[in-house]
């Protein structure tokens, strides 16, 4: 069965789909899952353990899920942030070029942007000849609602 998408999320899922279909990989009923699951937990980026965990991935094995993060990571559908733990997070990845990622270490909901200042800091590498470029910028801090609950606490 065909998951109902609000128009919003319609057209975001349909692009997704298509660069997966792009990158040569199925339209399996998990990876549809998947997806439907990164939508509906935004901002947050999700650990293995978390996705595996989710009532919308109907707990499949952990060789399926480890598989399909990993093949997604590949075509570039996937972003992998690190948290404190130096555990992997993924979200999906929209949109092409140079990302920034700003994730809380608390709750981990993770924003990624795209900035004119990414490319030119990659012509630093192309400029010393490096060609087939990518990056990974992050910067981790608190969440307004994270911070709030920390000075709260702290009082
Ligand atoms: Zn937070």
């Amino acid at each position: 069965m065909e998951i109902e998408w609000p128009p919003d999320l319609k057209s975001r899922y349909n692009e997704v789909m298509k660069r997966l279909t792009e990158a040569g990989l199925r339209r399996t009923k998990f990876r549809q899952n998947l997806f439907a699951l990164f939508f509906e937990t935004e901002p947050y980026a999700l650990s293995i353990e978390e996705i595996r965990a989710h009532p919308i991935v109907q707990s499949p094995d952990t060789v399926t899920v480890y598989r399909n993060i990993e093949a997604l990571s590949r075509v570039g559908l996937l972003d992998c942030v690190f948290d404190e733990k130096g555990r992997s997070r993924y979200k999906l990845s929209e949109g092409d070029g140079p990302k920034l990622k700003i994730a809380c270490r608390d709750c981990h909901a993770t924003f990624v942007r795209s900035s004119p200042v990414l490319p030119e800091l990659e012509s630093v590498a192309r400029e010393l000849g490096y060609s087939g470029l990518s990056s990974r910028w992050e910067i981790m801090g608190y969440c307004e609602e994270c911070a709030e609950k920390r000075s709260a606490e702290a009082v």
